[in-house]
């Protein structure tokens, strides 16, 4: 029985042509022609000036936090059902976190509980969206808000590059944002991420911070602290021949995402919502068993692994991890939208490569599950 997996790399070919021309022109490292090229064509692609290439989306979410100026106590307010990676990097700087809730709609950040942040906590260094699974949020919302309250707003679009919100590519809206190549995303350079900004000073500090923080010297002199975080020119030649296949994996991702949904129609769940104005890249196709429903999340998770199926629940929200039990969580709910999606949900194998009679097998477990 071959696995099927939940997102796995996808590998074509390209990658290995950029990878010998790095070969060949001894710029294995550190930089060089891979790392430009690749900076070039991900920031025209997400609709940015510049793009600073880095070890991981987290490294480019930490240097975001910085050029926001996150300091000593200062108040981030970060979407509460993300990956930890979102949030953590607000801690490197001795940041707090403030977890806002989801709404139901896209499953990212509520404008609503966001406002009601601002009344508690008027003066955040800034705001961090996230586009959960692939889904664009209510950006034009959130925007406003932020824009009112005059705090930058940080896109983590680490799941959701290649999705689009009125016909405009997420990690475009915010004054910085972030995408990350990490092996599960839906294009991968088996690790790394970038930063994206239009603003050139910006991208410039970013690469500084990022080689070491080195300051212009024939000897090695440093004014403030530096970090090892930039990509290698090898990692970028992956890179740039996975970028040729962005839009094709984004199609495979819609179709088993459809395959799913009408595949599911009569039964008690829901697939993960999007705007009707917005096109999610479909990264994870994800469920929810409906409410008074008996079965839970953890016995389909249990049934497709007996089928070599992997699936996943939803990201636990960040407001309770035992890490962060000590910070703020904003809901205009009775009851936590996060918690619920999390009690209720689980993502779905979505690999690129998993065939037809895969999804037909993944399909026939789930509705068995279900007594259908
Ligand atoms: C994967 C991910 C990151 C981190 O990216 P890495 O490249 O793995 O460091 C950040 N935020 C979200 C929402 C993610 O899914």
């Amino acid at each position: 029985m071959k696995k099927i997996y939940l997102s796995s790399p996808t590998m074509h070919g390209d990658e290995m042509v950029f990878i010998q021309e790095a070969f060949d022109s001894n710029w294995v490292a550190p930089l060089g022609k891979n790392v430009d090229e690749f900076e070039k064509g991900l920031a025209e692609y997400v609709g940015k000036s510049n793009g600073v290439a880095l070890a991981s989306g987290t490294a480019a979410l930490h240097l975001s936090y910085k050029l926001a100026g996150v300091t000593d106590g200062d108040v981030v307010f970060c979407s509460d059902l993300t990956f930890a990676a979102t949030a953590n990097p607000i801690s490197y700087e001795n940041g707090v976190q403030v977890f806002i809730d989801s709404e139901k709609d896209t499953w990212n950040m509520c404008p609503v509980a966001l406002e009601a942040a601002f009344k508690k906590y008027p003066n955040p260094k800034a705001v961090v969206l996230v586009h959960l699974y692939g889904v664009p949020a209510k950006i034009d919302e959130i925007q406003a808000i932020c824009q009112k309250h005059g705090v930058p707003l940080i896109e983590d679009a680490a799941e959701s590059l290649g999705a689009t919100y009125n016909g405009k590519q997420t990690g475009g809206f915010g004054e910085m944002s972030i995408v990350s190549f990490n092996g599960n995303k839906i294009i991968t350079t088996s690790g790394g991420g970038m930063l994206l900004t239009d603003d050139e000073a910006e991208a410039k500090k970013a690469t500084f911070w990022s080689t070491q923080a080195r300051d212009p010297a024939l000897h090695y002199q440093h004014s403030e602290i530096g970090y090892n975080y930039r990509m290698s020119n090898i990692v970028a030649g992956i890179g740039r021949g996975q970028l040729l296949h962005l839009d094709e994996h984004v199609a495979i991702k819609n179709r088993i995402y459809h395959k799913y949904k009408s595949a599911f129609a009569d039964l008690p769940v829901k697939m993960n919502p999007y705007l009707e104005y917005s096109q999610p890249n479909f990264w994870l196709s994800c469920v929810t068993i409906d409410e008074n429903c008996a079965i839970v999340p953890s016995q389909i998770i249990q049934a497709l692994d007996e089928v070599g199926a992997e699936s996943r629940p939803i990201w636990k929200p960040m407001h309770m991890q035992p890490v962060f039990e000590n910070r703020d969580f904003i809901s205009v709910s009775d009851k936590p939208v996060s918690a619920d999606i999390f009690a209720r949900g689980l993502c779905l194998p979505s690999d690129i490569k998993m065939t037809e009679e895969q999804q037909d097998l993944i399909i026939s477990t789930v509705r068995k599950c279900f007594d259908v």
